[in-house]
């Protein structure tokens, strides 16, 4: 069983490599997707003031275009996801906005990214049919942030030159900003 340890994050380089599409769904691939469920949840749980919405296989080292987002952003106790299988934004609509922003790759660094509130994506699910979803607000963002992991794109990549963006979740949960000079620009884990 897959665990938090198997997330890989910066500075492993293979975060900014693109991933390949999947052609059938083989068995290989779904024991590949419970595995990022597995991971997912593990590393929530041992989060206090986190919740695990989400995975690109490239977190766990597997350059597939596979990603997996919780069903419920809200309840913690609802541990299923939905599995999309090379996903696409088909269109971008709505107005870009920005809103905090973390990864599981990246620890405990939080930022503010701008993104469109509404998309379209296009992808398959894990029988191997094609489905279509219309996402908005904080499900949108969320597509467009895994699916830039399977483009190689980290959330980081978005704001590297925005000294105002970037936080550090403290251990009582809240946020505080980084001193961009000494934490981000010349931090060799981030780039
Ligand atoms: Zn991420």
């Amino acid at each position: 069983m897959a665990s938090l340890k198997d997330i890989i994050a910066l500075p492993n380089k293979h975060l900014r490599q693109r991933s390949g599409k999947v052609g059938i769904v083989t068995d290989e691939v779904k024991g590949l997707v419970k595995d990022m469920e597995d991971a997912t949840l593990d590393w929530e749980d041992s989060r206090n003031h986190e919740i695990g919405v989400a995975l690109a296989a490239i977190q766990l080292d597997k350059p597939f275009k596979v990603v997996v987002i919780r069903n419920d952003f809200d309840n913690k106790d609802d541990r299923t996801f939905s599995v999309f299988i090379n996903p696409e934004v088909t269109k971008y609509e709505g107005e870009v906005v920005e809103d905090f922003e973390g990864c599981l790759s990246v620890p405990d660094i939080y930022g503010q990214v701008p993104r469109y509130n509404k998309v379209r994506v296009k992808a398959q699910d894990l029988n191997g049919k094609q489905i279509r979803v219309t996402a908005e607000g904080f499900l949108a963002r969320v597509f467009q942030h895994e699916i830039d992991h399977t483009k190689g794109i980290v959330f980081v990549d978005h704001i590297k030159d925005k000294p105002e963006a970037f936080f550090r979740l403290k251990a009582d949960g809240k946020l505080e900003s980084l001193d961009y000079e000494k934490d981000v620009k010349s931090n060799p884990i981030l780039w």
